[in-house]
């Protein structure tokens, strides 16, 4: 029997799915492995069927998407959330803790015309089995996580910063001119893309679980020249969610 598989989505901008669909190399061979029963992007077709693994992008943005979720969570033995969307609420959750919806709609739109709650993500509204980060997520490590499930084990953690990583390529540190760059603070795993490029590490990541210090960081980016509130400005663009951030106003 072939391990049944679902990729779904809530709200996002359906990259982590687009990912998925650019394994061109790979995906015929992962599929003769599963048996795909749904894959909101790539077909209409959505069975109801009880799934063994559920790869689910998105944040939760209503009512209706948190039902959807649990019902998600109770037909399937493992939930993965992928992307930053799913697994930290995503850019959308910008506004958390500092308007409502309500307000936003009637200032972009004029009135409320559907109800959205804040942007959260998955774990808040079910239990998560394991979590693939970044916007959007890296295909090699979909990949690495799909061999791992699909061969009964635990997958890989990463709980060492994108800066080990950016070392390891031997690039300038951004920090030295003065550029914020959240690099000590995100989980690693995207191979130092940005800082690689010359462009900060703005934390799509999120931030690696218990290990870092976010006033700490602040203090080190402080001594660097840069100000505390626009350190805080960027954590926030991808990290809204973040316990220590939802207080800090944009
Ligand atoms: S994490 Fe980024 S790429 Fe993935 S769905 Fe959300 S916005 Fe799109
Ligand atoms: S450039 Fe950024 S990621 Fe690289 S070492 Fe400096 S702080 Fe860390
Ligand atoms: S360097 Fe930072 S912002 Fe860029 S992909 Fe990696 S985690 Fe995301």
């Amino acid at each position: 029997m072939k391990p049944k598989i679902g990729i779904l989505g809530f709200t996002g901008c359906a990259g982590c799915q687009l990912m998925i669909l650019n394994l061109e190399d790979e995906l015929l061979d992962i599929f003769k492995r599963i048996k795909l029963v749904s894959f909101q992007m790539a077909s209409s077709e959505m069975k109801d069927e009880k799934l063994d693994i559920a790869f689910v992008e998105g944040s939760i943005t209503t009512e209706e998407q948190k039902k959807e979720l649990e019902k998600i969570r109770k037909k399937s033995k493992i939930l993965v959330a992928i992307g930053n969307c799913a697994t930290l609420g995503g850019v959308q959750a910008l506004s958390n803790g500092i308007k409502s919806s309500r307000e936003m709609m009637k200032e972009v739109y004029g009135g409320e015309f559907w109800r959205l709650m804040d942007s959260k993500p998955l774990s808040e509204f079910v239990e998560v089995d394991f979590e693939l980060f970044g916007c959007p997520i890296e295909k090699q490590e979909f990949l690495e996580m799909i061999r791992f499930l699909l061969r009964g084990f635990i997958p890989l953690k990463r709980d060492y910063p994108v800066c080990l990583e950016c070392k390891l390529k031997d690039n300038e540190c951004i920090l030295l001119e003065k550029r914020i760059c959240l690099g000590p603070l995100t989980v690693a795993g995207c191979g130092a893309r940005c800082p690689s490029l010359g462009l900060e590490c703005l934390g799509c990541r999120g931030v690696i679980e218990g290990e870092a210090r976010l006033e700490s960081a602040i203090k080190i980016f402080e001594d660097a020249g840069v100000s505390a509130e626009d350190v805080k400005k960027i954590f926030r663009i991808f990290s809204a969610n973040y316990p220590d951030i939802l207080e800090v106003k944009s």
